[in-house]
């Protein structure tokens, strides 16, 4: 069997808080202006009370609300599949697995915690959200959401992906989103970095202070962000349940298990659901976290407290950190240019939990390549980190004889990222 699919009534209905089962607590995030354990009440002016609770929540198993489970299934359950012909294709005893998360109408993973904030968002009656996006994935998936629950998206997205990306531009503007390319003159913080250096290609860590500012100016507007927080990663917990479930229906455990990492989420939502038995000693799954080479946040990082924005406007939080003014280079895989890490994921990587592997540019779409030409699937960029470490893996496998299950998180399609490939195909990537 190919491809595992679950009945639309098989969705989860909860999702998997790991907050309760870490090996140590949390260390709390910091207010910038004091140093002190962050006032949760402060945390209002961004964000709805219904996710600052998930975000501190001891709860191990969380509701998914009902109108939220009505948007996910237009994708969700997303299918698990086989990759039998790339398995061929490398001649490994290896079992391949990856979960399909561009089915999405967005076109990624992302889109499984935009539904779920603007629907929180709007039950407190709020009307407007700003946020910051990259390749445009992420701004792309919180215009989709917002449209189910009349939410205005205002999008800061990074200028070098404004410019390399118009597509997803248009994108989010079909579902009704405004998109500014960031730096901008619109925000003091976008003025700022323009008056000390015009050509400023921009960052993530920008045009989060952009948006973080604009949302604190403004009573009925809030701040989203699309990774690094514990409530994004734990509503991406729904592709690690599903996931779970469709192995079982094989009968298989995974061995390995694989993920791009940008701010950690596609990764754990993945994981995590696999980290319970790992924790409780029931397995002894690997689980690999794929960064890359040019922003190796967890593999080069420091584990310490920093910003999660360029200027400093939002909490310090204790993660594997660049630095909040490492401006990456601009690589063609935009959702994996961010100085810090999750939380969750800098601790369980602290503690020994996972592994973290950096990767060059031109290896990944190598990688990328073959698994179109076997597999038929075009990969994000961004994914295709975890497509060269799931084939690495595999061809180790074929080295040592050992049928492991491999699975891994293809987070999403490439379609709107064939300006990279075209440049791979004419050399002109560089590492
Ligand atoms: C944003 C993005 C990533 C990286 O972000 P994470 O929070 O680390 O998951 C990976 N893959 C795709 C397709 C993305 O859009």
């Amino acid at each position: 069997m190919k491809k595992i699919l679950l009945e639309e009534n098989e969705i989860p209905k909860h999702w998997y808080n790991i907050l309760p089962d870490l090996p140590s607590p949390l260390e709390p995030p910091l207010d910038p202006q004091t140093n002190q354990p962050m006032n949760p009440e402060k945390l209002k002016a961004l964000f709805p009370e219904a996710l600052i609770e998930q975000e501190m929540s001891q709860e191990r198993w969380i509701p998914i609300p009902q109108e939220v489970l009505e948007v996910y299934s237009i994708w969700r359950p997303t299918p698990l599949i086989r990759a039998t012909k790339l398995e061929e294709y490398l001649d490994t005893p290896a079992k391949i697995y990856y979960k399909y998360e561009g089915i999405a109408p967005p076109g990624s993973h992302k889109p499984n915690t935009a539904v779920p904030q603007a629907y929180y968002n709007a039950k407190e009656g709020i009307k407007k959200l700003t946020t910051e996006t990259g390749a445009g994935q992420w701004g792309s998936s919180l215009a989709f959401a917002g449209q189910y629950f009349g939410i205005q998206v205002k999008v800061y997205m990074v200028k070098v992906s404004f410019q390399q990306k118009p597509y997803r531009r248009v994108l989010m503007e079909t579902w009704g989103a405004k998109v500014i390319p960031s730096p901008s003159p619109y925000t003091k913080s976008g003025r700022k970095i323009l008056q000390e250096d015009p050509d400023n290609p921009g960052s993530l860590g920008i045009a989060i202070s952009e948006a973080v500012e604009e949302a604190l100016e403004n009573p009925d507007t809030h701040y989203s962000l699309g990774s690094v927080l514990n409530h994004v990663l734990l509503h991406q917990t729904v592709i690690g349940l599903e996931a779970k479930k469709q192995l079982a229906k094989v009968k298989h455990y995974p061995d390995i298990i694989i993920g791009s990492a940008g701010g950690g989420s596609n990764f754990g939502g993945l994981a995590l659901p696999f980290m319970i038995e790992r924790l409780s000693g029931d397995s002894c799954t690997r689980f690999i976290a794929v960064e890359p080479y040019s922003c190796p946040t967890l593999t080069k990082g420091e584990y310490r407290y920093d910003f999660g924005d360029t200027v400093g406007f939002t909490p310090l939080m204790k993660m594997h950190t660049l630095g909040h003014d490492f401006i990456p280079p601009s690589i063609h895989a935009g959702g994996l240019r961010y100085h810090g890490m999750a939380p969750i994921i800098s601790k369980l990587y602290d503690e020994g939990l996972i592994e973290a592997v950096a990767v060059k540019q031109t290896e990944i779409f190598k990688a990328a390549v073959d698994f179109a030409r076997t597999e038929g699937i075009v990969p994000a960029p961004e994914s295709a980190h975890a497509v060269k470490v799931a084939i690495d893996e595999a061809i180790r496998c074929r080295e040592t004889g050992e049928p492991k299950v491999i699975l891994f998180n293809l987070s999403g399609h490439g379609l709107l990222d064939l300006t990279a490939y075209q440049k791979f195909f004419e050399g002109e990537l560089s590492d």
